[in-house]
């Protein structure tokens, strides 16, 4: 079967946050304290995640990314890696990561046939670097960006554009695609920041991104990006890779969004946008199977909002946006 939303949309690609644990504190992400990380027993455990990826791979979807906080802080995930890579309805796996951990796993994952990095670089300045993400392992990101090339990985570099911050960064960071077979994708800052507090984001949006880049790229120019992209692809002039914008938060991708989340938490969400719809892992520990789960996926898959406005209204004024990014899965 294709599992299809009340718009017709197929639902082909799941992300899955397998912690909300991350060894980087990314202002726009987390607070620099107070982050109360879950006792394990409230996350997903490997087994009860394969589950889901079992149903949901039974129900149409053939690509998942795996996402967090950071993936390779829990224990053993290469194991469930293994596991989850034997699942034969799945045509892709891939990670996103903040490289710090990174390096070391690189030859079991191209054995298990994960070929596609997203790695989170937000600045190529180590002092920068330090203050974006309140650490300082910008030697360790950068080791394992080039270990990634030098072995063949599909890299895409993930850099949210914040004003002020690495917005003088712009065209640094997309010179990367000029010297390497990266692609390199600017992101709109969206709200999920953990503090509870809204700031003003946006400033750098996706025309104004694309306004500094093609004004300084020769022959900058669209190119076809793959189906359900959420990201305008581009060129130029001897680019060895390309540059993405992502309109993140001006949402400008939604009618063609082919996918949902899976929190740490085991909460299926509709949108990034929007609210938890369905409690997975509290279905699975009240016992459960997997027709009875199914059937709860498929009914809240019919309550899906057109766009991410509509799911974030949908919210309420009584559920604002506050959680960080690192429960939902980025
Ligand atoms: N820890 C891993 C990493 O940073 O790559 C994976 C999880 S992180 C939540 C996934 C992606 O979400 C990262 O590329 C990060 O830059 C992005 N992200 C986190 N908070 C964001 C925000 N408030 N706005 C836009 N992107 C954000
Ligand atoms: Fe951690 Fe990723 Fe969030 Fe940065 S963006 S704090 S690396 S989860």
């Amino acid at each position: 079967m294709q599992l299809k939303d009340n718009f017709d949309r197929p639902i082909k690609y799941l992300r899955l946050s397998v912690t909300d644990r991350c060894n980087l504190r990314c202002f726009y992400c987390m607070p620099e304290e107070g982050m109360h990380f879950l006792p394990k027993n409230q996350l997903l455990s490997y087994e009860e995640m394969l589950r889901i990826t079992d149903i949901y791979s039974g129900m149409g979807v053939n690509k998942i990314r795996i996402t967090g906080g950071e993936p390779f802080v829990r224990k053993d995930l290469i194991h469930f890696l293994e596991k989850l890579s034997k699942n034969p309805l799945l045509n892709k796996i891939s990670i996103t990561t903040n490289g710090i951990l990174t390096k070391a796993f690189l030859p079991q994952l191209k054995a298990l046939g994960i070929h596609q990095i997203n790695l989170s670089l937000d600045s190529i300045d180590e002092q920068n670097f330090k203050k974006i993400t309140r650490r300082d392992v910008f030697t360790t990101v950068m080791d394992t960006f080039y270990q990634l090339l030098a072995d063949g990985f599909q890299v895409k570099i993930n850099a949210v554009i914040m004003e002020g911050i690495n917005d003088h960064e712009i065209l640094d960071l997309a010179n990367l695609a000029r010297m390497h077979p990266v692609s390199v994708r600017f992101i709109e800052e969206m709200p999920f920041n953990g503090s509870g507090k809204s700031k003003k984001l946006n400033t750098w949006n996706h025309q104004k991104i694309h306004k500094q880049l093609e004004s300084h790229f020769i022959n900058f120019r669209k190119i076809t990006a793959p189906e359900n992209s959420t990201s305008a692809n581009y060129t130029f002039d001897g680019a060895s890779g390309n540059v993405g914008i992502i309109a993140a938060h001006s949402r400008t991708f939604c009618g063609t969004c082919d996918r949902i989340r899976i929190t740490s938490t085991g909460e299926m969400r509709n949108c990034l946008y929007g609210h938890n719809v369905l409690n997975l892992k509290k279905l699975m520990r009240e016992g459960c199977n997997d027709s009875e789960i199914k059937t709860q996926i498929i009914d809240v898959i019919q309550q899906r909002a057109k766009d991410g406005f509509e799911a974030e209204k949908l919210r309420g004024q009584l559920n604002p946006i506050e959680e960080s990014m690192s429960v939902i899965g980025g």
